[in-house]
């Protein structure tokens, strides 16, 4: 008789999770609480319900999200078969008829005979186990998490700061430096941790102006986060006073321009986000704004003008974990390989980044309960850069993050042209993962295309379980 495991959470991660494992022979017990117990924003109860936009964005192999699918797809991503059958015309991006797609996946799963869905509200934590209950989990589960791996482990907003990637921002008018020359990590580089963005008054009263009047997003009413000092959007602090952002996180105190000797009216101070220094956070600035007043407004900070944002700033209310504190690098509890977690709980962002970790939750239990050991893809993949990221970032500023290039191993030469860098990247990405797929025994899917094959999106092959609708533009 084959084993029984359970997966929670019957979103993206957790239909993906069940789906992975029914493949690989192990009969799934699915329990998803809505219809019974609903959500803020779940308003079906079909499985894999997309709460808002209804788009899993570029389909490009040149976009991360692109190359993101192109990777699933590798392994046999029921969440993009499904998105396939629902596609609807949106250029290069792959949207769907969110009902059909919904529907789809709930068709597909309720039809396979080792999938048995449990509608009913989960409040205890066991094993073996995927735990996916998203951004919206019930209270009495997340309590059960919190004292399961810990206090602090689990945050239920989320305050991102936008990062942009380093060969964008102009050395040229940056100075790099710490606070009254003041570094504490061991080993650090000499000319101080942050890069300072320096700005006379004219430049600030200008931006301050320019945030000030920014068009922002409002929140669903049960999204609307009760504001405290750490979350504070940088908007609202700008309105509280003309001087109150001067005063707060682009205080220019401590900040000589070793250019100048002198402190500069106010400074913007960025701080290294990953290891190779790729990407950095523009420390403070946690924003509502709508990400075309992102680009508009923060272009206007000395220094990024140019800026490439690798992820864009929000508040939300969002369970996440603080994964770099408290689990494994498969995801799971430090003290239980098999209590694995996936989907936006685990500190990704988004539906393809959450039915990512699914996929891969689903592999490695299956993986686990036969006796073969966990696998995580290489971080020249965008999922296993994803996967390094939520491993090795730093535990204390850890925010939830989208796919982007600047999570990925730098290339071993120097691409100035920035669609070839994105071509190369994604050329070693694709071989990678097939080598990580044969090495690791994983059934490889569909035949993969690299953009140097004949530069078309991986997106036109068939699904492995059925055609795909061929919707991607020849590029
Ligand atoms: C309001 C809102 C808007 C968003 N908009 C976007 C967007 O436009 N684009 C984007 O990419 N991402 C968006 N996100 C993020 C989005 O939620 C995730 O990307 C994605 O849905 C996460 O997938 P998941 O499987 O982790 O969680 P979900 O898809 O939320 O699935 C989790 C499931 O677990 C169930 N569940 C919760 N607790 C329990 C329990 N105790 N027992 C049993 N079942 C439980 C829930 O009912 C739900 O079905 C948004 C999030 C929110 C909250």
């Amino acid at each position: 008789m084959s084993q029984r495991v359970t997966v929670v959470g019957g979103g993206l991660a957790g239909s993906e999770a069940a789906w992975q494992l029914a493949k690989r022979g192990f009969d799934v017990d699915l329990h998803e609480m809505r219809p019974l117990t609903k959500t803020p924003a779940h308003k079906t109860e079909n499985l894999a319900e997309l709460v808002c936009s209804n788009t899993f964005k570029s389909t490009e192999l040149t976009n991360a999200h692109g190359l993101l699918k192109a990777e699933m797809r590798l392994l046999g991503s029921l969440i993009l078969e499904a998105a396939d059958a629902a596609r609807v015309a949106a250029g290069s991006a792959l949207a769907v008829d969110r009902d059909v797609f919904s529907a789809t996946v709930t068709e597909r799963i309720t039809s396979e005979p080792r999938i048995n869905v449990v509608r009913e509200e989960v409040t205890r934590v066991e094993t073996a186990c995927v735990i996916a209950t998203g951004p919206l989990t019930s209270d009495k589960l997340a309590e059960a998490i919190r004292s399961r791996l810990g206090v602090g482990a689990l945050s239920f907003y989320d305050a991102i700061a936008p990062i942009v990637a380093r060969d964008s921002i102009d050395d040229s008018i940056i100075f790099r430096g710490s606070r009254y020359g003041k570094e504490t990590m061991a080993g650090a580089d000499d000319e101080g941790a942050y890069l300072n963005c320096p700005m006379t008054r004219e430049q600030y009263d200008a931006f301050l102006d320019a945030l000030i009047s920014a068009d922002q997003y409002h929140g669903h009413e049960f999204d609307e986060v009760p504001y405290f000092e750490g979350c504070m959007p940088v908007e609202v602090m700008a309105k509280r006073g003309r001087d109150t952002l001067r005063f707060g996180p682009l205080k220019p105190v401590g900040l000589r321009d070793p250019r100048t000797g002198r402190e500069a009216y106010a400074v913007v101070q960025l701080r290294q986000e990953d290891r190779a220094g790729q990407m950095w956070n523009l420390v403070g600035f946690q924003t509502r704004l709508r990400i075309p007043e992102q680009q508009r407004v923060l272009r206007m900070i000395p220094g990024l003008a140019m800026a490439e944002f690798l992820r864009y700033g929000s508040i939300h209310r969002n369970s996440y974990l603080n994964s770099p504190a408290a689990l494994t690098r498969h995801l799971s509890a430090r003290d239980d390989p098999k209590l694995l977690f996936a989907g936006q709980i685990t500190g990704v962002e988004g539906y393809t980044e959450s039915s990512a970790t699914g996929l891969l939750a689903g592999i490695n239990l299956a993986r686990l309960l036969s006796g073969n050991a966990v696998a995580v893809p290489p971080a020249t993949t965008m999922i296993g850069a994803l996967y390094r990221y939520m491993n090795e970032a730093d535990p204390k500023h850890f925010q939830p993050m989208n796919a982007n290039f600047g999570l990925l191993d730098e290339l071993p030469e120097r691409i100035r042209d920035k669609k070839q860098k994105r071509e190369e990247f994604a050329d070693r990405a694709l071989a990678e993962m097939q080598i990580w797929i044969e090495a690791n025994g994983i059934h490889e899917r569909t035949a993969v295309k690299r953009v140097s094959d004949n530069r078309k999106a991986v997106d036109n092959l068939p699904g492995e379980f059925g055609e795909s609708i061929s919707l991607a533009e020849p590029r």
